[in-house]
């Protein structure tokens, strides 16, 4: 299994966003979308976990953006942090992994969206690549 139990905490850059997560966590996937490219200035790194586990110590800063017609990202509207990627309807929310206080046992395990990577920089590592998304290969 990549899950690791974990009781976590994480915020943006200023403290209007901050939250606690109880429950197991996703390791660590890079994503390279065109998307994420844009919100992060470079290509996002991302946990994962239930919805339910997630809940907000502070939220006032909490500003959702609708990015595709199937999912909605989460960042601060008041120091802009990119923090959250969630699908309509799911049961589980993107984390970005640098909002963590700690990523404890997490570790980067694969890339998706490598056909989206710019011509600036090459991955080097031998963790699996996706030209999309890994459509679950890596829960
Ligand atoms: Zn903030």
């Amino acid at each position: 299994m990549n899950n690791k139990k974990t009781d976590k905490t994480g915020s943006c850059l200023c403290g209007a966003v901050a939250f606690i997560i109880s429950g197991d966590m996703r390791n660590i996937v890079a994503c390279h979308c065109g998307q994420c490219q844009r919100t992060h200035g470079h290509y996002a790194a991302y946990s994962r976990c239930q919805l339910e586990d997630l809940s907000f110590t502070e939220d006032r800063g909490l500003k959702w953006y609708r990015s595709s017609e199937n999912a909605e990202r989460g960042f601060c509207g008041e120091c802009g942090a990119s923090i959250f990627w969630r699908p309509t309807g799911g049961d589980a929310i993107s984390v970005a992994a640098g909002s963590l206080d700690s990523t404890g046992d997490l570790k980067l395990v694969g890339h998706i969206f490598c056909d989206d990577i710019p011509d600036y920089y090459s991955l080097e590592d031998d963790l699996p690549k996706y030209p999309g998304s890994s459509k679950g290969g890596f829960d």
